[in-house]
């Protein structure tokens, strides 16, 4: 179902009326944690003026340690549909156990993160329900592998997925990932759906996100996602690699010129 052999014509997926894919270009931007009220109302209001068509935070954060911070659940997610009241912007969130789906009823684009995209049994899952999906890659998964994920979901008659570079691990330590610019033009000759990227996970170095955003959409990128804090110092969830509001409003002036120049 996600092989262009079958589907010539590029995939426009529709979360709740804005589409991504199909010559439609989005970026979704927000905190990498949902952490207060102020910071998601605040962080909402900032990108949305910028441009952001999606607002993003975690609730549920997939972290390497259990000491860490790690997200604030249903509580989060409160927090986070309160922003999307607020400003309007559909949300987006990663789901990272099936058992709460229930929580998820009023986001608008559901996120199974690197580390659960091998998680077949949650794949399944979203498979059966009806609401669009953006599946990031494996950390260390090849694009055949990410496809197959894909097909996870499409196959139990959810065909709404889009797909999210976010870097794979190599040998390179100056970086957090090596972001896999070709990973887009090759998506986009074996598959349909849309694809997107994410230069902070990508890097996890605040000054390289910009340019490898715009180098995403030199690729054919059909959207980005970025991590945006009002006070990337104080952040309780990547920091470092957090865009100022200020920051991301430099990046979208950049953004839309180089658009218009593709
Ligand atoms: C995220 O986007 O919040 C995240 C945890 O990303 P990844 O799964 O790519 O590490
Ligand atoms: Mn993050």
């Amino acid at each position: 179902k996600a092989n262009r052999k079958f589907h010539p014509n590029d995939t426009a997926v529709d979360i709740s009326g804005v589409k991504i894919g199909g010559g439609n270009f989005q970026v979704i931007a927000g905190p990498c944690s949902i952490e207060t009220k102020e910071q998601m109302t605040e962080v909402a209001q900032q990108v949305k003026e910028s441009g952001a068509g999606f607002l993003r935070g975690g609730a549920f954060k997939p972290r390497t340690s259990p000491y860490a911070f790690q997200g604030l659940h249903d509580e989060g997610l409160k927090l986070l549909l309160e922003a999307k009241k607020a400003t309007g912007l559909p949300v987006v969130t990663e789901i990272m156990d099936a058992s709460h789906l229930h929580l998820f009823e009023d986001v608008d684009l559901i996120q199974v993160g690197t580390r659960n995209m091998q998680n077949f049994e949650l794949l399944k899952e979203l498979g059966k329900i009806d609401k669009p999906v953006l599946l990031k890659r494996g950390m260390a998964c090849t694009i055949d592998e990410w496809l197959m994920s894909a097909e996870y979901i499409m196959a139990g008659g959810n065909e709404n997925v889009i797909l999210c570079e976010r870097g794979i691990r190599t040998y390179e330590t100056a970086v957090r990932n090596t972001l896999d610019l070709s990973a887009i033009p090759m998506i986009k000759k074996k598959s349909h759906l849309p694809v997107i990227v994410d230069p902070s996970h990508a890097t996890g170095i605040r000054f390289m996100v910009e340019p490898m955003a715009l180098a995403a959409i030199a690729a054919g990128a059909d959207g980005l996602m970025v991590e945006v804090h009002n006070n990337p110092a104080k952040a309780l969830c990547d920091g470092p690699q957090s865009l100022t509001p200020k920051g991301f409003d430099q990046m979208m002036k950049k953004v839309t010129k180089t658009r218009d120049f593709f």
